[in-house]
């Protein structure tokens, strides 16, 4: 299965900002703020032979995790700017 990682890696800060953030956890937001991310976002596909270690230190990076937050946080400001469950 060919797998998009910047996906994997969207999904994964979205989590931890639904934590930290206080991010509009509506099910219909929640996609639609991935969506907005993801069309920002250039795509992450691995080669057959890619390590588990270069797949991972991909999830890692500092600099990309924090493009990454920057994006979903635009995105979930065009989604959710009028949506009630928005917390700030
Ligand atoms: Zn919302």
């Amino acid at each position: 299965m060919i797998k998009n990682y910047m996906e994997i890696l969207v999904d994964e800060i979205f989590r931890e900002m639904k934590n930290s953030y206080k991010i509009c956890d509506d099910k219909k937001c929640e996609h639609d703020i991935k969506s907005i991310a993801l069309n920002n976002l250039p795509t992450a596909y691995f080669k057959y032979d890619a390590t588990e270690a270069t797949k991972k230190a991909f999830l890692l990076e500092r600099q990309r995790r924090i493009s990454v937050l920057a994006k979903v946080a635009e995105a979930s400001d065009i989604v959710c700017s009028e949506c009630t469950r928005k917390q700030k």
